[in-house]
């Protein structure tokens, strides 16, 4: 039972710096978490507790029935791959994989066994015999993983193990490390700046700000009911839009509004929103719930918005509209037959079924 228990974690480094504040987490056995956050949010020290690499300043982490804080990080029975590959320039990719069994006096066959399925399952057979030096970055991303499949660990731990490579490597070893998990089946922790890598990563995703967890869900979830802005706005690209404005009340209808623009909010969103009439709120949707007019069936005068193309980004089967609507900028994804150009005057339809709302003092989502 490999299952990872962090209950009330926190990390103070000297100089007073809190990077990791009161961080509970349960990993359950045999399952893939990712987590995830922008530069400094905390994730690798809160990695690097679970390894044993840093002290914990307070709280507890439990590995299976066992409390880890003050085991020493070659008795944790984990195995981390880092950013950096940290390979052994000197010695054949054989040896690098081979050295932590031989350190612990595995017997030689068991160690050429290990190494050699572990290379079979990575497709680094042929490389045994090379130094890291005569290897491309994805083959050393490899050794590197292959270096940790061989200790058999409860528990992998990942530290960006991505970035140093090229886009399309990176999308290659994402499936390759999606199928190990799927293979192994061995608890695994990965941290990555990357939203596009947790959302297709991991079966839950743990999102992370200035030291504090924000939200621990699916990666559908996480995207369809962010607990707030900061959630909403990190995970999906290009990110929702935000529009600051007001509820209003007309005829029995509710609307939002802001400078140049008002749509009516769903009948199905009213109760919810009702105690925030004419109170500023903040308005936000997914570039994808964004149409133009020509091309939907969706459009009502209730949801029609006038706007200015100010950019566009072809992407093949997709474009990218950067859009003012009065003094709001907005960005939408639309098909890629829409030949919209810069300047042109366009009508925007809002889905308003997918449309949220976040309280504007608390950031937090209402609907
Ligand atoms: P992330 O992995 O999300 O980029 P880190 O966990 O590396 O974030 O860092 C979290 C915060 O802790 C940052 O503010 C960083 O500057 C600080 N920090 C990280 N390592 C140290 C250290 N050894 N000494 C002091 N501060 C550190």
């Amino acid at each position: 039972m490999a299952r990872v228990s962090l209950k009330d974690v926190c990390k103070v480094y000297p100089g007073n710096i809190e990077a990791v504040r009161s961080v509970s987490l349960e990993v359950e056995d045999k399952e893939f978490v990712v987590l995830v956050g922008p530069s400094g949010c905390g994730k690798s020290t809160t990695l690097r507790m679970i390894a044993g690499l840093e002290d914990i300043t307070k709280g507890e982490i439990w590995i299976g029935n066992k409390m880890i804080n003050d085991v020493p990080p070659k008795d944790r029975d984990i195995a981390m791959v880092f950013q950096n590959y940290a390979l052994y320039p000197h010695m054949t990719v054989y040896e690098n994989m081979s050295f932590a069994l031989k350190l612990r006096k595995y017997p030689k066959s068991e160690i050429e066994t290990r190494v050699r399925e572990a290379a079979e399952i990575l497709s680094i057979t042929k490389l045994l015999n090379r130094r890291p030096g005569e290897l491309s970055g994805g083959q050393r991303q490899r050794v590197a993983v292959g270096r940790a499949i061989v200790r058999k660990p409860l528990v992998f731990l990942f530290d960006e193990p991505l970035s140093n490579l090229d886009a399309k490597m990176r999308v290659q070893m994402r499936a390759e490390l999606n199928k190990l998990h799927l293979r192994l089946q061995s608890t695994m922790i990965y941290v990555t700046h990357d939203q596009t890598e947790a959302m297709t990563m991991g079966n839950r995703i743990v999102v992370m700000k200035d030291g504090v967890i924000q939200q621990v869900a699916d990666p559908i979830a996480l995207y369809d009911k962010p607990v707030n802005k900061f959630v909403a706005g990190f995970i999906g690209s290009p990110p929702m839009n935000f529009v600051n404005g007001k509820i209003i009340k007309k005829e029995s209808k509710f609307f939002f509004i802001a400078e140049g623009f008002i749509a009516k909010i769903i009948d199905e969103m009213y109760k919810k929103l009702a105690s925030y009439e004419n109170k500023e709120i903040i308005f936000g949707i997914r570039p994808e719930d964004i149409h133009d007019k020509l091309f939907t069936s969706m459009a009502s005068s209730e949801n029609t918005v006038k706007a200015v193309v100010e950019m566009v980004e072809p992407m093949g089967a997709e474009v990218f509209l950067y859009l003012a609507a009065g003094k709001s900028s907005l960005t939408a994804r639309v098909g890629g037959h829409n030949k919209l150009e810069v300047h042109q005057d366009m009508d925007l339809v809002f889905d308003m079924s997918n449309a949220h709302f976040f309280n504007k003092d608390t950031e937090d989502m209402i609907i």
